[in-house]
């Protein structure tokens, strides 16, 4: 059975050029003097008519090989924590058409090094931060420094930055937006879908198009049940989502362009900092992730926090437990929105609206929700064949919003994208006569963390790395004793080699752990410990038995 969104549809938009859908629409002529992006640290605030102005000539700089020498239209690397200017940079390269890859804010050099391989970027725009890694990248990648490195936000001496590129424009080209056409590429985020290293995931201009739509349709919706009480009423919204992250990037810089609305942004997410901000820019929307609420509902000072100014809160990226979202709601009694996506799906799959948004439509606690508009979706068997209501199955989507594939990956890409347009999720999900969807499980090795995507087989990359030759085999998968009842953390099984066995098991499960903090995110560690096993067991035809590993983990876990 093949289930059709029963929202309405995604208009087929005639644009060229992502750009156009988020810039000189007849509805923004008024928009001009709304602050649209604050820095919630500096008080430093955006209006709208500035932003434009900052993308034109950001896009004019880009397009004139003059002031941004850019052979073949190689793919730009931004390597930063959240900023302004963050949103000003990609909305100025996607009118460029100039395809830009998302580095997570704060990776380490062995991460850093996997994934400029895979996206082979020629150039990079870093946080003054972040400067050393955009060396680390700029060395990998095999270009200059001083050509290829940009600060996005604030000085270095010596660099150039895209506020010079922007200010050596005196007037934009009347062309800046450049029309590359919808299955133009327009950037990268790192995903590693069910399996294996982090990949380049492939968003073109009509994926952005048709998820951001997405969003614009469901506010739309959502706006007309619960209209805001006065017209000249602004959402104001707190950001602290990563913006190299699908769910920052596509609801923050993308679907907010939808009404007039300021965003309060942070560097990161800081549970205090945020319970401070909530109060004082009065937040009336608080998007999060499930370890955040936990933060938050943990935290001593949540219950003195004054929150009676946030209208609506969302939760996306894992599993939220019911007894989590009814603590949070004991406080913040507002709409609490649910959404489940991919990076492979640019942002949104399901997600819950407003009662009555649609006749009849009630959002279900349980549930992540109604098939996001111009989606369908498929719950499938293991043997291949379509489950109906109430079965069990992975679900597959097929919509515009689904990406080509992995960047130079086509194995890879065949094993998570059919030839005709489905995405396999590697999530197992019900649904019920409603057309609820309901997450059940993880049917896939990636492991989420805190909201952060974890590859095992990253894990044992690193792992198989460590240069005293410890081990002559690894596994990686997950185990019980996350943060929430869903969230499972990283176990690795190990087979000692000789130089191991001659270290001792101990000493060697220390080198290892150190190993992996210095070249791992905090969400990669091994909390789940190490195991010491004969050998790893494999299929017949060499498939790791992870499942094999984890269930007599979790038996042993049970019996003591
Ligand atoms: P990412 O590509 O980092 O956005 O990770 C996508 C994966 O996160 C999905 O395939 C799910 O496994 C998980 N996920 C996202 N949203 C939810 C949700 N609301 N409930 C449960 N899991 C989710």
């Amino acid at each position: 059975m093949i289930f059709q969104s029963l929202l309405p549809p995604v208009p087929d938009l005639p644009f060229p050029n992502a750009h156009h859908l988020f810039f000189n629409r007849p509805d923004q002529a008024e928009w001009e003097d709304y602050v649209f992006h604050v820095d919630a640290l500096t008080g430093k605030a955006r209006k709208w008519y500035e932003l434009k102005d900052r993308v034109k000539r950001g896009a004019t700089a880009f397009g004139n090989p003059d002031l941004f020498p850019h052979e073949g239209n190689g793919i730009v690397g931004i390597l930063s924590e959240n900023c302004v200017e963050y949103i000003a940079l990609i909305h100025s390269l996607l009118a460029a058409g100039v395809p830009f890859a998302l580095f997570p804010a704060s990776p380490t050099p062995f991460e850093l090094k996997h994934l400029v391989k895979v996206s082979k970027i020629k150039k990079v725009f870093t946080s003054p931060r972040n400067l050393e890694n955009a060396r680390i990248v700029a060395k990998e990648a095999g270009f200059s420094e001083s050509d290829g490195i940009f600060i996005l936000e604030g000085k270095v001496k010596g660099k150039r930055s895209f506020d010079d590129l922007v200010r050596s424009v005196k007037e934009s080209a009347k062309n800046y937006a450049k029309p590359v056409g919808k299955s133009a590429l327009a950037y990268l985020t790192f995903s590693s879908g069910t399996t294996g290293p982090p990949k380049g995931v492939m968003i073109s201009h009509e994926n952005v198009m048709s998820s951001t739509m997405q969003g614009f349709i469901t506010g739309m919706l959502n706006k007309a049940v619960a209209p805001p009480p006065r017209s000249s009423d602004i959402p104001v919204t707190l950001v602290s989502m990563p913006f190299y992250h699908s769910y920052g990037l596509a609801a923050f810089c993308f679907r907010a362009f939808g009404v007039p609305c300021t965003l309060v942004i942070t560097p990161k997410w800081d549970a205090k900092l945020a319970m401070k901000l909530i109060p004082k820019w009065k937040i009336t929307m608080v998007p999060l992730v499930p370890s955040m609420i936990l933060q938050l509902v943990d935290s001593p000072e949540w219950e003195k926090t004054d929150t009676s100014s946030v209208e609506t809160a969302a939760s996306g990226a894992a599993f939220l437990p019911p007894e989590l979202r009814a603590k949070f709601q004991s406080k913040v009694k507002s709409a609490l929105f649910q959404g489940y996506g991919s990076s492979e799906s640019t942002l949104s799959i399901a997600g819950t609206l407003r009662e009555n948004c649609i006749p009849g439509y009630k959002p279900i606690d349980k549930s992540v929700g109604l098939l996001m508009p111009g989606l369908q979706a498929r719950i499938v068997r293991e043997d291949g064949t379509d489950g109906g209501i109430g079965e069990p199955g992975e679900l597959w989507v097929k919509g515009n919003c689904v990406s080509q594939g992995y960047f130079n990956d086509e194995e890879a890409t065949a094993k998570t994208f059919t030839r005709d347009g489905w995405l396999k999720t590697g999530d197992i999900f019900t649904v019920d006569e409603k057309q609820n969807f309901y997450f059940v499980e993880r049917m896939k090795d990636t492991l989420k963390i805190s909201g952060v995507q974890v590859s095992p087989s990253e894990i044992e990359t690193a792992l198989a790395a460590q240069p005293d030759g410890l081990i002559k085999d690894v596994v990686v998968a997950g185990v019980s004793g996350g943060r929430t009842s869903d969230e499972k953390i990283p176990r690795a099984w190990i087979v000692l080699s000789q130089a191991g066995k001659k270290k001792g098991a101990a000493a060697t499960i220390k080198v290892l752990e150190e190993w992996c903090q210095q070249n791992l995110t905090k969400q990669k560690w091994l909390r789940g410990g190490f195991e010491v096993v004969t050998e790893i067991p494999k299929s017949p035809t060499g498939k790791v038995l992870r499942r094999v590993l984890q269930d007599a983990y979790e038996q042993k876990k049970t019996k003591t």
